[in-house]
């Protein structure tokens, strides 16, 4: 299928919750078509297609898990097939599995760094490729295509009883970073955003308890929990024109839980 001209191609992993159908929704509003990703919440990324469709986008739903590299290689070729390239990659899919570091088995460190870690690297390395074959798209005299990995701010700031989470969130700043300055000259932009505390499935028995609640709001001086919408509007800022000189930055998006708020009244 031919696409429309200035329609970007949005690819967004995890798109069946949270941040991921923030996002979709937000490139839906803007008409794009979007390729709603999911692992195993099919009524979740139904859901999420009918909200892109609603907002006046185009919605492709693909079932892959990011880890395993034949399907991510399916999901990409299926991607560019149905619409003529890609534009604009979200490596958004993340888990947490969670443990004291003495008790963690192998297994939950493998999937953590398979889903976090790997699975960004693959879908990664399958949008440059579709990147390159498609040389003359995209806005005249912009980037050619856009990735924007979902990282978190422990990606700099240690979590305790998380090792393998925040291990996994380190490893995508510098697979961010280096793979920016690798792929700058080719007209690619990279970048991250790293949320803090945003209300989503992922940590939804923090802030549905009132005591858990009242003491992550002592970790955030902007005193309010952050919605998936405040992730989205920048990405879609990430993947847009008006970002074009852009690259290899994280934008912490966190109502200031990096500015080390212990520090307020202390030291
Ligand atoms: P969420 O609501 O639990 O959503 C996670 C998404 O990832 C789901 O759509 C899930 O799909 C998908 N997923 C999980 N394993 C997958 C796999 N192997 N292959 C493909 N998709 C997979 O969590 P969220 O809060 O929106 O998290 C999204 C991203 O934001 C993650 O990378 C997370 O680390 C990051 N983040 C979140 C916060 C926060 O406070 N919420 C803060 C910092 C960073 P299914 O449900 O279909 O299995």
């Amino acid at each position: 299928m031919a696409i429309k001209e200035n329609v970007q191609t949005v690819l967004v992993t995890g798109a069946s919750s949270g941040i991921g159908q923030g996002i979709a929704i937000a490139f839906g509003m803007r008409g794009a078509n979007v390729v709603i990703n999911y692992y195993s919440d099919e009524k979740g990324a139904a859901d999420t297609l009918k909200k892109v469709e609603a907002g006046g986008g185009k919605g492709l739903i693909l079932k892959a898990d990011v880890g395993e590299e034949d399907e991510v290689l399916r999901m990409f070729k299926e991607v560019t097939e149905e619409f003529d390239g890609l534009d604009v990659l979200i490596n958004n899919a993340g888990i947490q599995d969670d443990s004291a570091f003495a008790d963690m088995s192998l297994e939950q460190w493998e999937n953590v760094m398979s889903t976090n870690l790997t699975g960004q690297f693959l879908c990664a390395r399958e949008a440059i490729r579709a990147f390159g074959k498609q040389k003359g798209r995209g806005a005249k005299g912009k980037a050619i295509g856009n990735i924007v990995f979902i990282s978190s701010v422990h990606d700099i700031i240690p979590w305790a009883g998380h090792v393998n989470y925040a291990s996994s969130k380190g490893g995508i700043l510098m697979l961010m970073k280096s793979l920016a300055l690798e792929v700058a000259p080719q007209k690619i932009r990279v970048n991250a955003i790293s949320p803090g505390a945003i209300a989503t499935d992922i940590n939804d028995e923090v802030w549905k308890d009132k005591k858990k609640k009242k003491d992550l709001l002592e970790l955030i001086p902007y005193k309010r929990i952050g919605l998936p919408e405040d992730i989205a509007n920048v990405a879609v800022f990430l993947a847009s024109p008006d970002s074009d000189y852009i690259t290899g930055t994280t934008i912490y998006v966190d109502g200031g839980m990096t500015l080390y708020p212990g520090f307020v009244e202390n030291g």
